[in-house]
């Protein structure tokens, strides 16, 4: 409905549509009110994936207009994914299966877009905190790739299919991927390499691979071996990382105690925990702290209690001796006293009111992130039994909390989107061949140094995530002069105006060329383009 008139020539059109020639604005005015018709949040996931098959400009510019209400939908897509074969439209990623084994470069040369930078892949297996997914995992590359601040038409979702072990799946006629458990097998990892290798002979060696939901036991393995080797970081691991640390290093500049004089107790040893533990350490150690000393300040406890010197698994955060027997979570924070606890187990409610209240007891302002599954009242609770003492973040969105004698904190988002954004775009720009840990700290840093003493008063640890796009810039900036600083930057000559050269680069969500002396329609005002 924008086509001008000679577009609609051109392109053979002209009468294929209602004769009016539409706005952006009145489009975003019809989009809004549709989606306030809708009360069901698959219906409304529906609606704006469609909106973003039909007209990508109409749908980043809703989405940016309306952060809050609408990242949640494209974004944290739980419910989308557990559908994702029932409420399947169109694929809008690639699909690589085990059966496609030495056929992945061809596959690739299917996906029409030929100058991609930036891929999205997960294998499904630990969607969010809902465990394996298998292929409807597909809704998280696309989610994650909403988000990109840039070069949207230029990156690619992919989900691989080794199976999955999920035997609701298997029994679902309208299931979308291999019927078969997952392979586990030799075969596992030639594809991943083999997928590894295909994505740079194609797009080149530069271009940025994020992990998203693998398995904890391939996510560290893959890692590790593809750090030094290709452009890519583990979203899971790095990216957690990166926005925990930021609410530690925000809630630093509330008390005014420096991060080393921390100790830090984490509810879960997994993917997430680990990856905050040992950006904790290195932020430690950049303020002058040993590795030993910063890891002393670092416990974990897992499914099977605290991980102690002589336990099967032994972490490299963590090599404490046993303070003796710990029975409970409750347990270990009355007997290590943390001053920080992080809970990312995925399995929910266990910050429970008695920990909550011995963190109270144990410190002034107790730190405390519940990242995984909280309950619907986890913000109440944490400032009620707290006497709103805590620095509370969550990694699902809560509103404000009023506490009776009428005082109101806001807490914080953890949420990932905060640092990825940011960082792949960075990534991007300057050529940089592998991403170092310290990106992410830097990343990190910046997060905190955003958010405001106003922000900071009313008891956020992140700013609030309708700044998320300036956020996003703002950290891609100093990212870029950190990696150019550091030599990590290859992409030459070195832009000497770096926040230009990264504005430059971001999506605009105007029409090309709209053409307003075409453009006659009573009562609806137009402001033509001036950039
Ligand atoms: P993971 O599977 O790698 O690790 C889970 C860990 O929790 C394991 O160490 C396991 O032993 C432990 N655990 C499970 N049940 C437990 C119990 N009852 N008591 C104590 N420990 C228990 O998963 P992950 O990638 O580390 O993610 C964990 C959770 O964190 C998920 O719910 C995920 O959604 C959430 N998460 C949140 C954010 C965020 O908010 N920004 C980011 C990443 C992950």
């Amino acid at each position: 409905m924008a086509f001008s008139l000679p577009e609609r020539q051109i392109l053979g059109i002209h009468g294929l549509l209602p004769p009016k020639v539409e706005t952006q604005d009145i489009q975003a005015m019809r989009f809004q009110n549709n989606l306030k018709k809708m009360s069901d949040p698959l219906q409304k996931y529906i609606y704006l994936m469609g909106i973003q098959e039909r007209n990508e400009r109409l749908f980043y510019r809703v989405l940016m207009e309306d952060k809050e209400e609408l990242m949640p939908i494209v974004y944290t897509v739980g419910l989308a994914c557990t559908h994702y074969g029932h409420i399947f439209r169109r694929p809008k990623g690639l699909f690589i299966s085990i059966r496609d084994k030495g056929h992945i470069r061809s596959i690739l040369d299917n996906w029409p877009e030929t100058n991609v930078v930036a891929v999205v892949v997960t294998d499904g297996e630990r969607i969010l905190g809902l465990g394996d997914l298998g292929v409807y995992g597909m809704g998280i590359p696309v989610g994650k790739l909403c988000l990109y601040t840039a070069c949207a038409e230029r990156c690619l979702p992919v989900a691989i299919d080794v199976g999955t072990n999920n035997e609701t799946l298997l029994k679902d006629p309208l299931y979308m991927g291999l019927y078969q458990q997952r392979d586990q097998s030799q075969a596992y990892d030639d594809l991943i390499d083999e997928f590894m290798e295909a994505v740079v002979e194609k797009y080149g060696q530069d271009t940025l691979i994020q992990f998203e939901d693998f398995g904890n036991h391939n996510a560290f393995r893959l890692l590790r071996k593809y750090r030094e080797k290709y452009c890519t970081f583990n979203d899971d691991i790095q990216g957690t990382a990166a926005v925990a640390l930021a609410g530690l290093l925000a809630a630093q500049r509330a008390l005014g105690k420096p991060i080393t004089e921390h100790r830090v107790l984490f509810l879960g040893a997994g993917e997430a925990a680990l990856g905050i533990a040992n950006l904790i350490v290195m932020a430690m150690m950049e303020r002058g702290l040993t590795q030993a000393e910063a890891r002393e300040k670092i416990w974990l406890y897992d499914k099977d209690g605290l991980l102690v010197k002589g336990r099967p698994q032994e972490t490299d955060s963590n090599r404490h001796d046993s303070p003796g027997t710990v029975q409970s979570f409750l347990e270990a924070v009355n007997t290590i006293k943390p001053t920080a606890i992080i809970g990312v187990s995925g399995a929910g409610r266990l910050f429970t009111h008695d920990v909550i209240k011995a963190m109270g007891t144990l410190n002034d302002r107790p730190i405390i992130f519940a990242l995984s599954n909280p309950t619907t009242k986890a913000a109440e609770d944490a400032y009620t039994l707290t006497d709103g003492r805590c620095l509370f973040a969550s990694g699902s969105p809560f509103g404000p909390v009023t506490l009776n004698d009428g005082r109101v904190y806001t807490p914080g988002q953890g949420n990932n989107a905060y640092i990825f954004p940011g960082v792949a775009l960075a990534v991007i720009l300057s050529g940089v061949r592998h991403i170092s840990d310290t990106v992410f700290l830097e990343a990190s840093k910046t997060l905190a140094e955003q958010l405001t003493d106003e922000e900071l008063k009313e008891g956020r640890l992140y700013p609030p995530l309708s700044n998320i796009r300036e956020v996003s810039l703002q950290m891609a900036v100093k990212v870029v002069e950190f990696v150019y600083a550091k030599g990590m930057a290859f992409r030459y000559p070195e832009p000497e105006d770096k926040e230009s050269f990264v504005r430059a680069t971001v999506w605009d969500t105007h029409y090309d060329s709209f053409e307003p002396d075409t453009y006659d329609w009573p009562g609806v005002s137009f402001t033509p383009k001036t950039d």
